[in-house]
């Protein structure tokens, strides 16, 4: 079975964040508080209606073209593809098949093969109780960008890193809130199996509502179709849902070849010369750019981190925000900034995961860099600091003022504990004399004297090897 080479191509929809709808005024709100409530006779489809472009949706996918490398086109435009269904009231989206905005570019290692725009369908639901079918027209005409990769994706964990890296480009640039689950992000994998350098018949899988199901979907297909060749079946082209209770994908429907769409020219937009759009020019967007997620791992790398540190604190909007307050305060000391990811990546990240709050809020950079030079400085042991931490993350304050009212602070001043180290050694005589003869265990029992002389706050290692230096 494993002999069978997998192929994978994506194909990644996204809706954009923009004020309006992608060809009428009215507001993009998919999740509108009322039914069919941001609508227009544009985006219902009346007889006669025109549409108007929004600049601010070209706009994204220029910036989402840009920061991957394609090359925005000289000339586009839009094309009506036909098809007939109750959420495309008109008989056809206007989408872009022979002149997308972008073409090329890459991300994460996988060529790109085109970007383009096109509108979002309504909303159909059924109930079957009553069996009737409504639509919803809310999300009529959102404006959706459509990304397609080559078919260059040969394992279905590198399919995940894309639309992983895709979905922190998306919001990184602000183009759109691109989560899966409410479907503002839609991932289709084109997936093919073959034992020569030939292409096989390519399956197409939707309704991934997550990366996981994306990457289970993947390895299922393959499975599916290597063990189906190896039966002496044959894969047809087709189109299948995944099935996220069965974990496995089901057949849909046969595949529409580009023919059946007829599509052609929107004759009521008109052309776009983008390099003759002040706004749209190369200088424009470029000058507008953010810091992109590969360009901030690897400035954090250039601060001291460790990749995978890199990676994991720039894996969210919300994260790398944090994490560059944190290199402000710690004045971009590289050995306070590692500590500080390890407990941010750990044990913060980990309370909050299982917290109702939003990752790192409530929590604040200045105490908590303060903390972290308190750990470096040894004023807590790392048991002491995870007391602080836990108490800032539930309560807020300053560390310095919980460590002292929860008695942390460990004393690493010498000479202090040089003189509890004396008193302790003139009340045992014996104890140290037994040490001396070569009982180990007598240490020990001095060490915890001692701690017990500094009420608890000694540095434990510090004692023990001051002790012995004492002893002679
Ligand atoms: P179609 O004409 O069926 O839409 P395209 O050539 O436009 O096919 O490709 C659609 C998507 O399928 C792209 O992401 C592409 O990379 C991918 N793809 C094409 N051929 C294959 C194949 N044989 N195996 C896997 N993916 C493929
Ligand atoms: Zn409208
Ligand atoms: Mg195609």
């Amino acid at each position: 079975m494993s002999e069978y080479r997998p192929t994978i191509g994506l194909e990644i929809h996204a809706e954009l964040a923009t004020r309006t709808k992608m060809f009428c005024d009215c507001m993009n709100a998919p999740e509108g508080a009322e039914v069919n409530a941001n609508t227009c006779p544009v985006c219902v489809a009346h007889p006669g209606t025109l549409p108007t472009i929004n600049k601010e949706a070209v706009r994204h996918v220029l910036r989402v073209g840009t920061a991957i490398g394609g090359a925005v086109a000289d000339y586009a435009e839009f094309d009506r593809k036909s098809y007939f269904y109750p959420d495309i009231p008109k008989g056809y989206q206007i989408s872009q098949y022979e002149h997308p905005l972008i073409k090329g570019g890459e991300l994460a290692g996988v060529a790109v093969t085109r970007i383009h725009l096109e509108e979002d369908t309504a909303r159909s639901s059924h109930n079957t109780v009553k069996g009737v079918s409504l639509v919803d027209f809310n999300r009529a005409g959102v404006p959706l960008m459509e990304l397609v990769t080559e078919p260059v994706i040969h394992d279905a964990e590198t399919a995940g890193v894309f639309a992983r890296e895709l979905q922190l480009l998306l919001r990184t640039l602000g183009a759109s809130h691109a989560n899966l689950e409410k479907g503002e992000m839609r991932v289709e994998a084109n997936i093919s199996v073959s034992k020569n350098e030939n292409f096989g018949t390519k399956v197409e899988v939707k309704n991934l509502n997550s990366f996981r199901s994306v990457e289970r979907a993947i390895a299922f297909e393959i499975a599916r179709q290597s063990k189906l060749l190896d039966e002496g079946g044959i894969v047809v082209q087709e189109t299948r849902g995944w099935d996220e209770g069965g974990q496995k994908t089901f057949s849909q429907r046969a595949k529409e070849g580009s023919a059946d769409y007829r599509y052609f020219p929107e004759p009521d937009l008109p052309k776009l010369l983008l390099s003759e759009v002040a706004e749209f020019s190369p200088e424009s967007i470029s000058a507008a750019m953010p810091e992109l997620p590969w360009e901030r791992r690897a400035r954090y790398q250039s601060l001291g981190l460790k990749e995978t540190d890199a990676v994991q604190l720039s894996s969210s909007v919300t994260r790398s925000v944090f994490f560059d307050k944190v290199i402000t305060e710690a004045n971009s000391e590289s050995s306070l900034l590692s500590l500080a990811a390890n407990y941010l990546i750990s044990d913060v990240a980990g309370w909050y995961s299982k917290s109702e709050k939003e990752e790192f809020s409530g929590l604040e950079t200045d105490t908590f860099v303060e903390l972290m030079r308190m750990i470096e400085n040894k004023d807590l042991s790392s048991r002491g600091a995870k007391d602080v931490l836990q108490h800032m993350l539930e309560n807020g304050g300053n560390p310095m003022e919980i460590a002292k009212s929860e008695g942390l602070i460990q004393v690493s001043d010498e000479g202090a504990l040089v003189a509890a180290i004396r008193g302790v050694l003139e009340q045992n005589p014996s104890v140290a004399a037994e040490y001396k003869s070569g009982k180990d265990a007598s240490l020990q029992y001095l060490v915890g004297q001692t701690m017990k002389a500094t009420r608890g706050a000694g540095n434990p290692a510090l004692i023990k090897e001051l002790l012995v230096k004492e002893i002679g």
